[in-house]
């Protein structure tokens, strides 16, 4: 692959927007839009290194949102886009890139894929650059003061997006050859295809998305906003436990005492129906199993009730952001019997986990005398649960 730089541009002041800050300052989610753009382009394996050119006057602000993130020193930008493109050009001039791909910072939700398509279109093809490109869809019309003065025939007629792609020297010399030619802001041209195109450049489209559009306005910032904010997806953990009847008078399940000829053996009060869905809720999370957090071997765990184990794995749903939607457990056990305890044991188990009874189930069977249960010599029980999680598009 040959070596391909990222530029991004990022010294627009537009005021379109409205906000103390620049557009590509304010906050979609719990990132600046810039950074979003930052992160897609620093994590793509195509791009070997990120050049962003910044207004003089975001310095503080810059510095303060791209913490953590390697990036090339960023350039300074000038008096109109095209300027800043140059800058940022000739900042990368010492050691140039055989390819370099250009991008509005204000397009946050430009996709791995799009960067992909553009990149590779330039290694792969005869072309001295590439343009995401979409089409037209509505119907234009030309207006004369406040008149339809006619109907423009949109065939051929695609919209251009960034990323744009190019091999680096001759864009670096289509732009220097523009300079020379002066701009100013009403002259300047507005993308860097126009300037390629103008110094006789073969551009290349590719297809473009929809979602990578660019934040102008403050409803397209809303736009962005929504469509960056982390979808809920549901997950579903299991757990299973087994415990020995021995010597005792009661036993404790899902939180309640219940008279009986014999205990169970454990080392905490052996709940083993918290304990199977103790599991279940961090098998939901993926966040392996209770013998994982609350080693047998550890005497501090002796004798404590099982609720604080179960109180533990709900505090790691939360911490993952997640909300549990439902839990359902069957009891497998001779005796005692359960029936008479049940709605107490769902009222004790949502109130650990802050849920309504209702999205509790509390099952019991026997299994026909049959194996360890079936001579009573112990309880098992399982235990699922489904909690929601957010999970961001790009993680998804
Ligand atoms: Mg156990």
């Amino acid at each position: 692959m040959p070596r391909t730089i990222a530029l991004i541009v990022a010294a627009g002041r537009g005021h379109r927007v409205g906000g103390a800050l620049p557009k590509q300052y304010q906050s979609i989610g719990a990132r600046s839009v810039l950074r979003c753009t930052l992160e897609q382009f620093s994590g793509h394996p195509a791009i070997e290194a990120v050049q962003v050119v910044i207004a003089a006057s975001d310095r503080v602000l810059y510095d303060a949102q791209t913490a953590g993130l390697v990036l090339r020193p960023a350039a300074v930008g000038g008096p109109t886009r095209q300027r800043s493109v140059l800058n940022g050009l000739e900042a990368l001039t010492d050691d140039p890139p055989a390819i370099v791909v250009i991008h509005d910072a204000v397009r946050p939700l430009v996709s791995p894929s799009i960067i992909s398509r553009t990149v590779d279109a330039v290694a792969c093809r005869l072309v001295d650059g590439a343009v995401a490109c979409l089409p037209v869809t509505d119907t234009l019309k030309r207006i004369e003061g406040e008149r339809i003065a006619g109907t423009v025939d949109r065939q051929g007629l695609w919209r251009a997006q960034t990323p744009q792609a190019f091999r680096f020297e001759p864009l670096l010399a289509a732009h220097r050859a523009a300079a020379g030619l002066g701009d100013s802001e009403d002259t300047a041209l507005t993308d860097d295809v126009t300037v390629a195109e103008r110094a006789g450049l073969e551009i290349a489209m590719v297809e473009g998305e929809e979602r990578n559009f660019k934040i102008t306005t403050a409803d397209d910032l809303e736009r962005a906003r929504r469509e960056a904010a982390p979808r809920p997806e549901t997950r579903i953990g299991t757990g299973f436990d087994v415990h020995a009847f021995g010597p005792g008078d009661s036993v404790t399940l899902a939180g309640i005492t219940i008279p009986h000829v014999r205990g169970l053996v454990g080392h905490s009060d052996a709940d083993v129906a918290l304990h199977a869905l103790t599991d279940a809720l961090l098998g939901a999370i993926a966040a392996g199993d209770i013998g994982l957090h609350f080693p047998p071997s550890d005497p501090q765990w002796r004798g404590v009730a099982s609720e604080r184990f179960l109180r533990h794995a709900v505090s790691l749903v939360a911490h993952e952001g997640g909300r549990i939607v439902n839990v359902d457990l069957t009891l497998i056990c001779e005796q005692p019997r359960i029936g008479p305890y049940r709605e107490q044991m769902r009222a004790r188990i949502a109130g650990i986990l802050g849920i309504t009874p209702s999205r509790v189930g509390i099952k019991a069977t026997t299994t026909e005398k049959l194996g360890f249960t079936g001579r009573s010599e112990g309880i098992a029980v399982q235990a699922v649960a489904s909690v929601e999680m957010p999970v961001s598009r790009e993680s998804s």
